[in-house]
């Protein structure tokens, strides 16, 4: 079961993946309302924050649900991000409270709990963007949307990058797997 929140002025999209009574958290945004009211009614347990990249719309709430115990994971190239401009934060919004994430992650297995994602390394949106794959689900963050991809001009973004990114994941697109985007 996958729900999506829509949440925060950027239209971010949360994603919410349960399998029994336990659920991952990818991207809170500023969903962190949305996602208490939704495991709360479900009767679920937060296992984990996964994050696509650093920047504050996705990140945002990361750190209420790190005060509740749930460990938050990040790619070691967007980690920077979470306590520091770098998440572009100052462009919009004045109150973003800085944290650590509790795992640095990179390419390869993940397993949490029942949950077994392959993270793939999709840099150019950012340093340190991650696809997260889910058994035939992927989680892409800002690399690619269902027209177009990611823009590629902040600071650590690359053009080269992001194309290199996009190919590789429009090959699992062409067997079948399904998109969930970061906007
Ligand atoms: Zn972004
Ligand atoms: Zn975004």
């Amino acid at each position: 079961m996958i729900q999506k929140i829509t949440n925060g002025e950027l239209n971010e999209n949360c994603y919410i993946l349960t399998r029994d009574k336990n659920c991952i958290v990818i991207d809170p945004g500023y969903a962190y309302e949305e996602i208490i009211k939704y495991t709360n009614k479900n009767n679920l347990t937060i296992l984990a924050v996964l994050l696509t990249h650093g920047h504050f719309d996705h990140s945002k709430n990361g750190f209420e649900l790190q005060k509740l115990g749930i460990p938050v994971y990040i790619h070691k190239e967007d980690a920077d991000k979470l306590y520091t401009d770098n998440n572009l934060s100052n462009l919009v919004d004045a109150n973003f409270d800085y944290y650590n994430a509790d795992y640095l992650i990179d390419e390869g297995k993940l397993c949490i709990g029942d949950f077994t994602f392959d993270v793939i390394h999709t840099p150019g949106h950012s340093k340190g963007s991650v696809s997260f794959i889910y058994e035939n689900n992927i989680f892409c963050g800002d690399t690619l949307f269902e027209n177009g991809y990611g823009r590629y001009d902040f600071y650590d973004g690359n053009y080269f990058d992001i194309m290199k990114s996009v190919k590789h994941l429009l090959k699992y697109k062409k067997d079948g797997y399904k998109f969930f985007y970061g906007h």
